[in-house]
């Protein structure tokens, strides 16, 4: 298939979730929603589900406004709006993660505002790293078998698990390679992230065979220069309108620390002969995230040296509102970049964000510095 033919199913997948849903339920498939940042996909996906993620959307919020105050971020509440007005409908459960005290909240409130979907929690230790860490992980992990069990009836198998963990980590390998190509080849920061967020509505092995086709049409695509090569940070960087003008202004993403992106596809499943241990073990090796306890903070050093290793002029921060977590891990992002003489700037994001503005004259303002 040419370029422009796969860019444009990505980009069809990225724009409609319900339709890809739709499909899934048309085949027969029981679909799992999965919120952010980090949900055992494996284990759903082993059990025959389809796991989904749930990042919220662009959208104004009127029925989560009931449940949330007006200073908690945008991704909860929108993600609960589409709850409650009946845009997951026929979706058979919720994982909810406990890793940051918004998600928290957000399983309490679904469990009111949305009774018809089930709500599973998945509990993960602050601790991570060590042993007892570990088998907290895999006891949390078993907890949401049992609970998928019961709200999908679908069986789970070890056999299967191991199987489902072999297929993400073959998507994590392509969606690093695609990254790599991705920071050297001619495409757009809009396309780029098409890719990212398609891959939230499609099963995983699907996604690995076109993100495979693009990176191969990529690698025969005229190298893209004169740019000014940016790394970008943040929980969320999928706002056509804000990412449409990076593209006016010349910046390209050659690389991102961002939630929704590369984050999740760091870290691979390890091999271990019981593949619930494997999966737990990946928990424990995940790093560089601010949803993951780190007293030293070592995501600072990695952003500084991806910047590096990837020639960028700086580092582009996509703050999204009220989202605590980011907020403690930025200064010390700053000071570092700063010390590095990355150039820097942080844009505040939000899903109700309807003016570009603003951040329009600070990119535009980021170009200009060098
Ligand atoms: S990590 Fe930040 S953006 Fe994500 S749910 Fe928590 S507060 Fe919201």
């Amino acid at each position: 298939m040419a370029i422009d033919e796969l860019l444009a199913q990505f980009h069809e997948i990225a724009a409609s979730p319900r339709k890809q849903l739709g499909k899934y339920l048309a085949q027969g498939r029981k679909v799992v929603a999965c919120a952010p940042v980090y949900t055992p996909e494996e284990i759903i996906h082993s059990m025959g589900l389809v796991p989904m993620g749930v990042w919220g959307a662009e959208m104004e919020v009127h029925e989560a406004k009931k449940y949330y105050p007006a200073f908690i971020c945008s991704i909860m509440q929108t993600v609960l709006e589409l709850g409650i007005t009946g845009k997951f409908e026929g979706i058979s459960a919720i994982v909810i993660p406990s890793l940051c005290d918004s998600l928290k909240s957000l399983g309490q409130n679904w469990k009111y505002a949305v009774p018809g979907i089930p709500f599973i929690p998945m509990t993960y230790p602050q601790n991570r790293k060590p042993d007892y860490g570990v088998k907290f992980t895999k006891a949390s992990y078993e907890k949401v078998i049992s609970d998928l069990e019961i709200a999908t009836g679908a069986k789970f198998s070890e056999i299967l698990l191991a199987e489902s963990n072999r297929i993400y980590n073959e998507h994590n390998a392509a969606m690093r390679e695609f990254a790599e190509t991705a920071a050297d080849h001619a495409i757009t920061a809009v396309q780029r992230s098409d890719v990212f967020k398609s891959a939230w509505f499609m099963l995983k092995e699907e996604h690995t065979a076109l993100v495979r086709q693009l990176t191969a049409e990529l690698k025969k695509a005229p190298a893209d220069e004169g740019k000014v090569r940016v790394v970008t940070s943040g929980i969320l960087a999928d706002s056509p309108g804000l990412l449409e003008i990076f593209d006016k202004n010349g910046i390209k993403i050659v690389a991102d620390d961002v939630a929704q992106e590369s984050r999740q596809y760091r870290t691979d499943v390890p091999e271990k002969p019981n593949p619930l241990d494997a999966l737990a073990q990946k928990f424990a090796d995940m790093d560089n995230c601010s949803v993951l306890y780190d007293r030293d903070k070592k995501r600072v050093g990695f952003i500084v040296d991806l910047a590096q290793k990837h020639n960028a002029a700086g580092v582009i921060v996509l703050m999204t509102k009220f989202c605590d977590p980011e907020e403690f891990d930025y200064v010390p992002i700053k000071r570092a970049c700063d010390a590095a003489g990355l150039r820097n700037v942080n844009i505040e994001v939000d899903c109700q964000m309807v003016n570009y503005e603003q951040a329009g004259t600070m990119l535009q303002a980021f170009k200009e510095m060098g």
